[in-house]
């Protein structure tokens, strides 16, 4: 019998279960590239319902507690005298949402000596080192496709968002002004705009498609190419390189994954590059920026904007200048998360566990790491090696209460 820990974010404040703005979401069976929605045997929640917080459990627990396994779930993750810590000495399996991260370094793992696999119940798994779990024969499973357009609505969103300056002009209203002026000083339209995605997978696609309507003009830069008849339908321009695009752009959207080739890729350097006056829209990972130069770039008005959902570490010190800094219009990392996305992803995890406990394969397209080496979707993605370093920050946000 399998112990299984499960690190989930808190509960509202106000209370769970919350009560629902909506009585139900449409059913999504299969993705734009054929892929199919997860399909688990069944499933023990209502979808809709909100279940990436602790007291929502990812619908597990009736599932684990039925076949004789133990499930705990915690939102206390960090630091050496967490719950997570207590609980992994006998850990086969270990599940967290890369909202609420359980940072799985290399001397975590090699803490749980029992441990199997780590599943990410969403999509990126750079918060466990790959290249720890490579060493020590863990797999890594995360939910693929499971909340890309999610995310990809949320991008169009933010570079809305940023562009016509909305969140100021909200602010106003709030505040009782009818300030047009200071409302519109730095508001434009996106028409005729270019628009650049660093990586057009599942995602950067996803985002390129969205955006064709708004008649601008569409660049990307991938490690791949894409088809032709894609890039002739979307009028897209591919780029040899990240630099070439940025140097054109008037907004820069990342959508790639954080591993080794991409930590700090927006750095002095390459947001130098950029054109004054660029938004830089960020909804992969924090670290893919560097913080102190997106500050920067900010003050000196390099950049207009800079907006996303991702931080290093999660959650966010409280005197993290990502809070503070100006023009900006960053949430907590929630994109990936919408109740919508919950289902798929729940589901997902389901899937995988029930793969595991029967022993049939997971499927290709959820695996990173497997048999000591990046596997399915991650040895396509992702490069070896850690992106976890400096993990322990985050125990910050914990300790300032
Ligand atoms: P995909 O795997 O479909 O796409 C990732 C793309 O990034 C692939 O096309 C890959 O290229 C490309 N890529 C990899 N390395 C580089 C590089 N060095 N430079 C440029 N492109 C690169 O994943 P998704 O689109 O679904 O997700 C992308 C990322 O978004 C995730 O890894 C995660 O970090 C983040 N994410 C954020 C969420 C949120 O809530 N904010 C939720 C979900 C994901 P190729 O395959 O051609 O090699």
């Amino acid at each position: 019998m399998a112990k299984v820990v499960c690190v989930l974010y808190d509960d509202p404040v106000t209370g769970f279960p919350p009560k629902y703005a909506r009585d139900d979401i449409p059913a999504i069976t299969e993705y734009a590239d054929g892929q199919t929605a997860p399909t688990p045997s069944s499933i023990d929640f209502t979808p809709g319902a909100l279940l990436g917080s602790v007291s929502g459990e990812l619908g597990l627990r009736k599932f684990l507690e039925d076949a004789g396994h133990e499930l705990v779930v915690t939102s206390d993750k960090d630091g050496a005298d967490s719950v997570l810590d207590r609980e992994l000495p006998d850990a086969d399996i270990v599940i967290s949402q890369p909202f609420w991260p359980a940072y799985m370094t290399a001397e975590r793992i090699d803490k749980a000596k029992n441990l199997k696999m780590i599943v990410t119940a969403g999509i990126g798994s750079d918060h466990t080192d790959l290249q720890a779990a490579m060493d020590k024969g863990v797999t890594v499973a995360e939910v693929t496709f499971c909340n890309s357009i999610s995310v990809a609505e949320h991008v169009v969103m933010m570079i809305l968002s940023q562009v016509r300056n909305y969140l100021p002009s909200y602010g106003w209203v709030v505040k009782g002004g009818w300030n047009i002026a200071d409302c519109v000083e730095r508001s434009y339209d996106l028409e005729g705009m270019n628009v650049g995605t660093v990586a057009a997978g599942r995602i950067g696609l996803a985002v390129l498609r969205r955006l064709k309507p708004f008649e601008v003009k569409l660049h990307y830069y991938d490690k791949h190419r894409l088809p032709k008849d894609v890039e002739e339908e979307l009028g897209l321009t591919f780029h040899p390189d990240v630099e070439s695009m940025v140097k054109v752009c008037d907004v820069v959207t990342i959508n790639c994954p954080l591993h080794p080739e991409t930590e700090h890729l927006f750095d002095d350097e390459m947001i130098g590059k950029m054109k004054r006056g660029s938004y830089l829209i960020n909804t992969a990972r924090g670290k893919i920026a560097d913080r102190d130069a997106v500050v920067r770039a900010l003050e000196s008005g390099q950049l207009a904007g800079y907006a996303g959902d991702v931080w290093f570490p999660q959650p966010a010190p409280k005197d993290h200048p990502w809070r503070t800094m100006p023009h900006h219009g960053m949430t907590p990392h929630i994109s990936g998360t919408s109740l919508s996305a919950q289902t798929r992803y729940a589901a997902g995890t389901r899937e995988i566990l029930e793969s595991y406990f029967a022993g049939t394969p997971i499927r290709d397209e959820y695996l990173i790491v497997e048999g000591g080496k990046l596997a399915g979707v991650g040895a396509h993605s992702y490069t070896a090696g850690n992106a976890t370093k400096g993990s322990e920050e985050a125990e910050e946000f914990r300790k300032s209460g």
